[in-house]
C-alpha cells in the first residue's frame, strides 16, 4: 500500500514533465539577432522554453503540436507604461468622486485581458491607486486573465505634482495627501514614500518628476523635484531592489531625472541634446508613449471632454512626442516600448509600433524594443524578453509578417503566456 502510494504521487509529476507543446511556426522572429527565420519550431514543457531548433520538429507520443506554419511568431510583447486600472472618458474626472476602489477593480480586470489578447503578455503599471497591485496578485493565482504585471502602485508626487491625487479639488477635499498616499516633499518625506511602496507591495517606483498633461495643474513641465529629493528616491529604491521610472515632459525635469539615477525617462517630450547625451551616458531608456500624446491632442479638441486647464496643455504637448521619439532615435538613446494605455483606449497598444515606425525606427527595431529591451530595463532578461531555451514560454503568433507591413501588429492570433495558451485562432 506504501509503495502504491508512493508510486501514485511520484508519478503524475513525471507524466507532466513528459508532456510536451511543439510550435511549428511558419516564421519566427529572433529578437536577439534582429532576424525573421522561417520554418522553425519551439518546443515547450511546462511553463518553460525547451528547445529552439531550425525545422518542423516531429511530435512523440504524448506531444502536441500547434500549426503556426502560416504565421509569424514572436516573443509576447512588453509595454513599459500603462494604466490598468482606467480608461479615457469624458467623465473620468467626475468619476472619481463616484467610483469605489471596487468599481476601479472590475474595469481593470476586463482591461488586463484585453491587453493579454491584444499580444501584450507583460506590462509595467505606472501608477494607480493600488488596485493595480491585487490585480498583479490576482492574475498572478489565474483568479483572472491578464499579462505579468509589474506594478509601480501609487505614483510619487510632491505637493500639487502631477501625480497629487487631489489636485484640482475645492480647498476642504483638497487635504495634504503625505508620503503614504505618494505625495512628498524633502528627502526624508521621499524616503518615507519609497518604503511605503515597499510595504503596499510595488515591484518598481514610479515619479513624476515634471508636471504632466492631464493633471488639474497649470504647467505641463515643470520640474516638481529637487535633486536632492530624486536621488533620495533613487538611493532608497535601490535598497529595495525596485527599478525607477520617471514621467517628465520638461527637459530640466529630466536632467535632475537622469543625473539622479533613475532608469526609464517616461514621454520626454522636451528632451534636447543635452538630455539625450546624459541619457545616452547613464544607459537611461526612453519610454516614449506617442500613441498617448496623440491621442490626448485629438480629446482636447472636442469640447468638454478635458477641465479648462488641461486643454492646451494637450494640444501643444501631445502632438510633440513622435518628433521627439524620432530625434531620440536617431541619437542612439535606449528605446523601450511603452504607451500609457488608459491615457487611450486600451488594446490599441499595438499602434505604437506604427506610430515608431513612422518616425523612423525599422519595424524590426520597435519589436526590440517591446521585447529584448524592455526585458533589459525591466531587469528579466533571464526569464523574458525572447524565444529562447530556459526562458519562461511566453509567445505570439500574428497574421502576417510585421517587418513588411506594420500593421499585421493589430492581428494577434494565437497568445501563451507562462506556457499557457489563452488564445489561438
Ligand atoms: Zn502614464
Amino acid at each position: 500500500m506504501r509503495k502504491l502510494l508512493f508510486l501514485l504521487f511520484c508519478s503524475f509529476p513525471l507524466m507532466l514533465a513528459a508532456q510536451r507543446t511543439i510550435l511549428h511556426c511558419g516564421k519566427l522572429i529572433d529578437v536577439t539577432k534582429g532576424e525573421v527565420l522561417t520554418g522553425w519550431s519551439v518546443v515547450i514543457e511546462g511553463n518553460k522554453i525547451v528547445a529552439v531548433e531550425s525545422g518542423y520538429r516531429s511530435a512523440a507520443t504524448g506531444d502536441k503540436v500547434i500549426d503556426l506554419k502560416n504565421k509569424t511568431v514572436m516573443p509576447g510583447l512588453m509595454d513599459m507604461h500603462v494604466h490598468l486600472e482606467d480608461e479615457t472618458s469624458p467623465t473620468q474626472y467626475v468619476d472619481r468622486f463616484t467610483q469605489n476602489p471596487a468599481d476601479y477593480a472590475f474595469k481593470s480586470v476586463v482591461f488586463a485581458e484585453r491587453t493579454l489578447m491584444t499580444g501584450f503578455t507583460t506590462v509595467r503599471d505606472l501608477g494607480g491607486s493600488g488596485v493595480n497591485i491585487s490585480l498583479r496578485n490576482a492574475i498572478n493565482k489565474r483568479l483572472v486573465k491578464g499579462p505579468r504585471v509589474f506594478t509601480a502602485g501609487k505614483s510619487i508626487a510632491t505637493t500639487g505634482g502631477h501625480a497629487d491625487p487631489t489636485n484640482g479639488y475645492r480647498k476642504d477635499l483638497m487635504g495634504d495627501p503625505g508620503p503614504a498616499a505618494g505625495v512628498a516633499n524633502g528627502p526624508d518625506e521621499c524616503m518615507q514614500a519609497v518604503r511605503q511602496r515597499y510595504k503596499d507591495g510595488s515591484d518598481l517606483i514610479k515619479i513624476t518628476a515634471s508636471g504632466g498633461v492631464l493633471s488639474v495643474a497649470k504647467s505641463g513641465e515643470n520640474p516638481q523635484f529637487t535633486e536632492a529629493e530624486i536621488k533620495a528616491i533613487v538611493e532608497t529604491a535601490r535598497d529595495y531592489g525596485f527599478k525607477i521610472a520617471a514621467h517628465c515632459h520638461g527637459a530640466e525635469a529630466m536632467k535632475r531625472a537622469v543625473r539622479a539615477g533613475v532608469n526609464s525617462i517616461e514621454h520626454g517630450t522636451y528632451m534636447d541634446d543635452e538630455v539625450m547625451q546624459l541619457m545616452k551616458q547613464h544607459g537611461t531608456y526612453y519610454v516614449p508613449t506617442i500613441i498617448a500624446g496623440k491621442s490626448v491632442g485629438d480629446s482636447a479638441k472636442k469640447p468638454g471632454y478635458y477641465p479648462e486647464l488641461v486643454v492646451p496643455k494637450a494640444l501643444t504637448i501631445g502632438p510633440k512626442i513622435q518628433s521627439t521619439f524620432s530625434k531620440a532615435y536617431k541619437a542612439g538613446v535606449k528605446i523601450a516600448f511603452g504607451t500609457d494605455a488608459g491615457v487611450y483606449a486600451h488594446g490599441k497598444n499595438w499602434l505604437e509600433f506604427v506610430y515608431m515606425t513612422e518616425a523612423g525606427m525599422p519595424a524590426i527595431e520597435a519589436i526590440q524594443a517591446a521585447t529584448v529591451s524592455a526585458a533589459d530595463l525591466l531587469g528579466v532578461s533571464d526569464i523574458l524578453g525572447s524565444i529562447t531555451s530556459g526562458k519562461l514560454a511566453d509567445i505570439i503568433a500574428i497574421e502576417g509578417d510585421p517587418t513588411k507591413d506594420i500593421q499585421a501588429m493589430g492581428k494577434v492570433k494565437f497568445v501563451m503566456k507562462d506556457g499557457v495558451v489563452y488564445k489561438q485562432e
